[in-house]
């Protein structure tokens, strides 16, 4: 169990420090691939992009299926300015509070890439005397190309178009005290915890109660992650995605955060009592909690019509969507809980 946290631990920087956003997710798909192999994991790629892990269980008759998403927000090229400045629109849940002041890449569809700032359109505070007090929107903040550019033109002279895609930096830092601070926790923390999982499999050869299928999706933050490929004598559908922290919130960073209900309704009640009782039998940490504004792959899975039950639990992750944080006990409690629960009859 030590080393499968270790592994999540350890791979949980390198993936967020991988590029990925939802419909432009070849590089962390790479990346995924490339860690399997290493373990010795078979898997396949689904045609959105997604990776898929399957292993055999004492059962085989009935498939358990666990989800987490690779895909993080991001931005697209929108149109660029009379300035040279370049627009850009959300991909996901993006706020432009949470991304003003953030270091960008552009990547243009020729695989140039350029280094910018997204920042006020007008930003010098000794020359614009209102932009502490306007409200930040997409048409009022944009990006500053590192690059000498003067108008529209020098802009597409460097081949930056429409549509192409920019990455927010993660800033990935890993604490003394035991924080991964970094944009994309949501939800590479989650993906980070099962693969901790399929190498406990791998490595220590314990076999799952059930054909286990391990789902990566590509699509979860624009809703259509794990809504293909689904097994039909599939059971069981767990999603493992972050718990959301805040105000009137019972989760936190420390604990495994079980979901009840989120915005989609509430999640399967024998299922969820069934992962309390794991986490109280092995005296993992954990909180019950309601996510107030939270959508999961589980719940757009049932979406489908598959006749399965389903939960979400996950680290708890601090200021989502924008400068997430989360500790190194949550990670852990969410490892030992997914395998745990691999491992119930
Ligand atoms: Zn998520």
């Amino acid at each position: 169990m030590k080393k499968a946290k270790e592994y999540a631990w350890k791979i949980l920087p390198e993936l967020l420090n991988t590029e990925g956003i939802s419909g432009n997710c070849g590089k962390v798909a790479a990346f995924m691939a490339k860690k399997l192999k290493d373990i010795k994991a078979g898997f396949e790629m689904t045609q959105k992009g997604g990776v898929i892990i399957k292993l055999k269980g004492k059962n085989n008759k009935k498939v358990r299926l666990l989800t987490a998403h690779a895909d993080t927000l991001g931005g697209m090229v929108k149109k660029t300015g009379g300035d040279g400045r370049v627009f850009i629109v959300p991909v996901g849940g993006v706020y432009p509070y949470s991304v003003e002041g953030e270091y960008v890449t552009i990547e243009t569809v020729k695989d140039l890439r350029y280094r910018g700032t997204v920042v006020h359109n007008n930003p010098s505070a000794h020359v614009n005397k209102t932009l502490s007090t306007e409200e930040r929107n997409f048409d009022n903040i944009s990006v500053r190309l590192d690059e000498k550019v003067k108008n529209a033109d020098d802009v597409k002279k460097l081949g930056i178009d429409v549509g192409d895609y920019c990455y927010f930096d993660p800033r990935v830092e890993v604490t003394k005290s035991g924080f991964i601070k970094s944009r994309h926790l949501d939800d590479k923390a989650g993906v980070a915890a099962l693969f901790g999982a399929i190498d406990y499999f791998i490595r220590t050869k314990e076999v799952p109660a059930y054909e286990t299928w391990f789902y990566i999706s590509v699509a979860e933050e624009v809703g259509n992650g794990t809504i293909s490929k689904l097994p039909q004598n599939c059971f069981e559908i767990v999603a493992v995605d972050m718990g959301a922290l805040g105000s009137g919130q019972t989760s936190d960073e420390y604990t495994v955060s079980i979901c009840a209900k989120d915005s989609s309704g509430p999640f399967d009640y024998e299922l969820r009592k069934k992962i309390v009782g794991l986490a109280e039998k092995n005296k993992i940490p954990y909180k019950v909690d309601i996510y107030p504004m939270y959508g999961s792959d589980a719940a757009a899975a049932l979406r489908t019509g598959i006749d399965a039950r389903h939960m979400l639990f996950g680290p708890g992750v601090d200021a989502s969507h924008s400068f997430e944080r989360v500790h190194r006990d949550s990670l852990d409690a969410t490892t030992e809980l997914t395998i745990k629960y691999i491992l119930a009859e």
